[in-house]
């Protein structure tokens, strides 16, 4: 059952690892925590088609995060897998993805907000995750200015011809329930999520839903 809850977890390739910490995170809210060097964050997609925006900070100092165009410079993709590493914007690696089932994770559609809704779909004082991750961020003593080019955990952004985005940019997430993503840190980091609330383009077919987040240690 990939909803159930247990205190002993196994890697991909069979080993036991303890469960660290154990949350269900309901469509549309937040999640943050510390993932310490070699422990594993495993983020499943419950029922399948839901996107998850992710943002990185190397814990010790929360100035070194995340860096969208070093990760996909290095790994000359995209759409992250099973192999790829999160880069910092002093190109260190912040976490490795050491496992995925759904194969596609975007880099480059953002997080969705209150204002963009407005702009690309003409709904007001919708809020999406930006809002999410500012009030995630606050508990850390971080804000606007901390928020970067985020990773889209579970979504595609398909690129045409002519470099031609979507008209929604997003295609529907191409995530089955149960899919999963597992990433390993490689330095002491803070990892916030928004389970993202979006209905207004297909990032989660319409219906936002839970997710279940998982930090693993060996
Ligand atoms: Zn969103």
């Amino acid at each position: 059952m990939p909803g159930a809850p247990d205190s002993i977890a196994e890697d991909s390739k069979g080993a036991e690892m303890s469960v660290i910490s154990d949350h269900v995170v309901h469509a549309g809210k937040p999640w943050s925590a510390i993932v310490q060097r070699g422990q594993r964050l495993r983020i499943i997609d419950l029922e399948g088609n839901q996107g998850v925006d992710f943002l990185c900070y190397a814990a010790s100092n929360p100035e070194e995060r995340y860096h969208a165009a070093n990760t996909l410079k290095k790994s000359s993709t995209l759409l992250l897998t099973s192999g790829h590493v999160l880069y910092s914007d002093v190109a260190r690696p912040l976490m490795t993805i050491v496992s995925d089932s759904c194969g596609m994770h975007d880099t480059i559609g953002g997080c969705c907000s209150a204002p963009s809704n407005e702009m690309l779909y003409g709904v007001k004082g919708v809020p999406g995750c930006r809002e999410n991750f500012l009030s995630e961020l606050a508990k850390h003593g971080l804000g606007r200015r901390d928020i970067v080019a985020n990773l889209n955990f579970f979504c595609n952004v398909p690129v045409r011809d002519h470099n031609r985005l979507e008209a929604l940019t997003f295609a529907q997430s191409p995530s089955k329930a149960g899919d999963h993503i597992e990433l390993r840190a490689e330095m002491d980091v803070l990892a916030v999520i928004s389970n993202c609330p979006q209905v207004n383009n297909p990032c989660n077919s319409g219906q936002p839903t839970s997710i279940r987040v998982l930090v693993l240690a060996a």
